[in-house]
């Protein structure tokens, strides 16, 4: 598989046209693009018809009572440009291909990562190619191409300790095979694809951000919860990413539970409570009948079932999980200043309906609770990573901003 030229959508007068018109799923006007972009009819004549031109977007006469010539209504052609993602998780890979609004059109799950990091990347490659054999099925050779030429890169998540600048991946928690692996390196030469590399909290919140739900100044903060815990900020649009990408690692805040030491000499660090090897365990020495197959999710499943099923020791374990994630919380409330929590990742889908509530209560008491924050579980459900790996390069693609 080779990438083509993308379509040339350098000026970032047509990036900024065209996300008026991604975030506007509905379609819009010539007259609510001139106000959206700042730009003059004539401007945004010139960009809708190149962006038109290019197969990018598509425009429908909108039938008004007034008479002449009627408005057009323009939408994106989502499957002109498509998108890969790769989430690297301790527990399993998973591999995606997206349309330009972020949609996942197919996925392939696949075992978790080993200890040869090239095995791994031919097995993303091999499922990549899979998934465009499917979408080819039954098109024409020329049709196929076309396809294939519309996948525009692949975005990679992995968990934290890695250099995004370098597209290395340098000591991940859980990933004991991942030490100093040159992933995008990888990647490139085996799709012939551009790729971008960001850690899966950076990439689930960029999943959040991309359909543009968000008023421009919001600051939003993401938790979240796969193996370990961890967060993610982002204020007008931009991701917080600090000075060596590790900004949101925070398996070490304090909770304030004075019960437990942690392994860095600390007591009652979040880790303790929400490592899910640990959480686990915890619910097992506690009796409850869960799952022992590999990876957590079978586990989190029989755990979600008791505890909906009225098991109190069940409920209580995912209730101080969320006691536990809402200390954190109420600790970077104070530190970032959010307009709102989104909590999402691969194993929150089992802990949401029992842990929000204690989450909110964390919430609430930070700045002595003089303003609540809006606390939302991420409606992406556990392909997240995935997903937001392939946004990641949609947004590196398409963003006006960089
Ligand atoms: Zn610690």
């Amino acid at each position: 598989m080779r990438a083509t030229t993308m379509p040339q959508v350098g000026a970032r007068n047509e990036l900024v046209v065209l996300r008026a018109i991604r975030v506007s799923p509905e379609g819009v006007d010539q007259s609510d693009l001139m106000e959206r972009c700042g730009l003059s009819r004539q401007a945004v004549s010139q960009i809708t018809r190149r962006l038109i031109d290019r197969g990018l977007v598509r425009a429908a006469p909108v039938h008004t009572r007034r008479r002449g010539k009627p408005a057009m209504s323009m939408q994106v052609e989502p499957r002109a440009m498509l998108a890969a993602g790769a989430h690297l998780d301790p527990a399993h890979i998973t591999v995606t291909l997206v349309d330009m609004l972020a949609r996942p059109i197919l996925k392939r799950s696949l075992a978790r990562p080993g200890e040869d990091p090239a095995a791994d990347v031919e097995r993303i490659a091999t499922a990549l190619e899979d998934m465009l054999r499917e979408l080819g099925a039954g098109l024409s050779d020329e049709e196929k191409e076309a396809v294939h030429r519309s996948v525009q890169g692949i975005g990679v998540a992995a968990p934290g300790g890695l250099d995004a600048a370098r597209g290395e991946v340098l000591d991940p928690p859980w990933l004991p095979g991942w030490r100093g692996v040159p992933l995008l390196d990888l990647i490139r030469d085996r799709t012939g694809l551009p790729a971008v590399l960001d850690k899966d909290t950076n990439a689930a919140l960029t999943a959040e951000y991309w359909p543009g739900r968000f008023a421009a100044g919001e600051t939003v903060l993401y938790l979240y919860v796969g193996a370990g815990v961890g967060s993610a900020v982002a204020g007008d649009g931009t991701i917080h990413r600090g000075s060596t990408v590790q900004a949101g690692e925070i398996g070490h805040l304090p909770t304030g539970v004075d019960d437990a030491r942690c392994g860095c000499g600390r007591m009652s660090c979040l880790g303790l409570y929400t490592d899910m090897d640990r959480f686990l365990a915890k619910a097992r020495r506690a009796g409850l009948p869960l799952d022992r197959r590999t990876g957590h999710a079978s586990a989190l499943a029989d755990l979600q079932r008791a505890a909906r099923g009225g098991e109190a020791a069940a409920r209580g374990l995912i209730e101080e999980y969320g006691a536990a994630l809402g200390e954190a919380a109420r600790t970077l409330i104070s530190i970032h200043d959010p307009h709102r929590i989104i909590i999402g990742g691969p194993y929150w889908g089992y802990l949401d309906e029992h842990a929000t509530p204690e989450v909110t209560r964390g919430a609430a008491r930070a700045r002595g609770g003089a303003h609540e924050v809006l606390v939302t579980s991420s409606t992406f459900g556990d392909d997240v990573g995935a997903i937001g790996a392939a946004t990641l390069f949609l947004e590196r693609e398409l963003s006006p901003a960089t």
